[in-house]
């Protein structure tokens, strides 16, 4: 039995009785002691006398789910869903975000204090920053992100959304990588691996040969080929840079294989993939309002996406969420007029639960998937993403076996419409503690926002060594 106390007598909050899933150890039955906002006892029976209990008897205890992959701002004013997009989060169980910011032309400088202050003043969670780089001034400003803001992770799209960003030239993503290695072994490039001119072609023919169609039509917009294309493109560009790769929102069969064989031939870089890829295929009733780019796909490649999920080709696992609500999503304006960007920070735990679940997983790996992986890429680790003395006191208390139908009006984010809208997910939160305070229970918000902005130090590379070890 494990028994670990850093400090005894003066807890704030004893969460007792409850099944802990702690990630690289397994199921272990312990009481958690909570003090200062960090755990800082774990063991058999400890004293609550005088303590704050919440009894989890019967439920698993988790880390905090760490969303590393969130968009916020893109309907409303940032400073809103700031508050309401992390709202909903934590109702979930999400208790950290990593917020892809986006600035088309400016200076990150000229921002990046607002989009701090923000996550200060008024988000339920905790975030770090990974900012979308464009130009060529905001890739000669990364060196002073990193020192001035504590950023290590900054994002590149390979194939821009009309209207909404631009694409990036290979030759901007080789200087980009180029200055991101340059900051460390642990910086990150993240990467929207589409190929834009080959999208740029299929939306246009597509266009033309369906004015109008349907959610399963939409998948013609964003070829499988032009992801698995791009991805091995990235690799190429990130090796010869030096970069340590993160392919955001794997989505398709074609994209997987050449993530297997860049493995076997030795590269190390990270996959993720994101709770709608794993939830919702092309044939949902919920149509439009599900649409997003890259697409939903068929069965078949949510499929494929399970098998390297349970088998580590996939690393990490997100939500793309970007809220909306259903007036500028606008499902009715069709195929090619509807907006992409849905909201999933309310849904991403119990829908990896559910999900997971019935495609047999582990449970241990779905919840490492969801914080200690995405918290060691990130640099996080282990202050977020584990169960631990001197660990952030960040957990999700979730009954297994409680099952409700999705509604947009459950879940207190902004968008009056959910992707899961109508199904019925097992395995739900009872209590969300984020910063050692019960801040969520019973799918209802009772304690105040107390999230911060992590600045993120220089470290050692967070990738290699330990995913050969956790893939092999
Ligand atoms: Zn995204």
């Amino acid at each position: 039995m494990v028994k670990e106390i850093d400090r005894s007598g003066s807890l704030d909050l004893l969460v007792r009785h409850g099944t802990l899933v702690i990630p690289g150890v397994g199921q272990v039955k312990a009481d958690v002691g909570i003090a200062g906002g960090k755990i800082v006892a774990l063991g058999d029976d400890l004293s609550s006398a005088g303590v704050e209990v919440y009894d989890a008897t019967g439920k698993m205890v988790l880390p905090g789910i760490f969303d590393p992959h969130t968009h916020i701002g893109n309907d409303q004013s940032y400073e809103s869903e700031a508050e309401t997009e992390t709202r909903a989060a934590v109702i979930g169980g999400v208790t950290t975000i990593g917020i892809f910011l986006r600035s088309l032309e400016d200076s990150y400088f000229d921002h990046l204090p607002t989009f701090r202050r923000a996550m200060d003043e008024r988000s339920y969670v905790d975030s770090v920053f990974h900012p979308q780089i464009f130009t060529k001034q905001q890739i000669a400003e990364i060196p002073g992100y990193a020192e001035q803001f504590g950023i290590r992770s900054f994002k590149f799209y390979m194939s821009g959304m009309p209207g909404i960003v631009k694409s990036v030239t290979d030759d901007v993503l080789l200087h980009g990588f180029r200055t991101v290695g340059a900051l460390g072994p642990d910086a990150v490039a993240c990467v929207h691996c589409e190929t834009g001119a080959l999208i740029d072609r299929a939306r246009n023919e597509l266009r033309n040969r369906k004015p109008e169609g349907t959610l399963a039509d939409w998948e013609d917009a964003h070829p499988a080929d032009a992801e698995a294309l791009a991805v091995q493109t990235a690799l190429y560009l990130a090796k010869l840079a030096g970069a340590h790769l993160y392919v955001v929102h794997l989505s398709s069969r074609q994209g997987l294989e050449v993530v297997r064989a860049a493995r076997r031939a030795g590269a190390h870089f990270t996959v993720e993939t994101t709770t709608p890829y794993l939830g919702i295929n092309s044939h949902d009733p919920n149509g439009f309002l599900v649409k997003m780019v890259p697409p939903v796909r068929t069965p078949e490649h949510q499929i494929a996406l399970w098998e390297g999920f349970a088998e580590g080709s996939i690393n990490t696992v997100g939500t793309d969420n970007t809220s909306r609500s259903r007036k500028t999503k606008n499902p009715e304006a069709g195929l090619h007029g509807s907006k992409p960007g849905l909201p999933a920070l309310g849904t991403h735990l119990p829908a990896l639960l559910h999900y997971g679940r019935l495609r047999g997983v582990p449970l241990e790996r779905l919840v490492d998937c969801a914080t200690r992986a995405p918290a060691r890429v990130y640099g996080i680790y282990p202050k977020k993403g584990t169960i631990a003395v001197r660990s952030d006191a960040d957990l999700v208390v979730v009954d297994m076996a409680l099952e409700k139908v999705v509604r947009a009006e459950d879940l207190h984010g902004m968008s009056d419409f959910s992707p899961f809208e109508g199904k019925t997910l097992r395995g739900w939160p009872t209590a969300t503690i984020k910063g050692g305070e019960i801040i969520a229970r019973d799918g209802k918000i009772v304690g105040p926002p107390n999230g911060r902005y992590l600045p993120r130090q220089p470290g050692p590379a967070q990738t290699l060594e330990w995913f050969r070890r956790a893939n092999a």
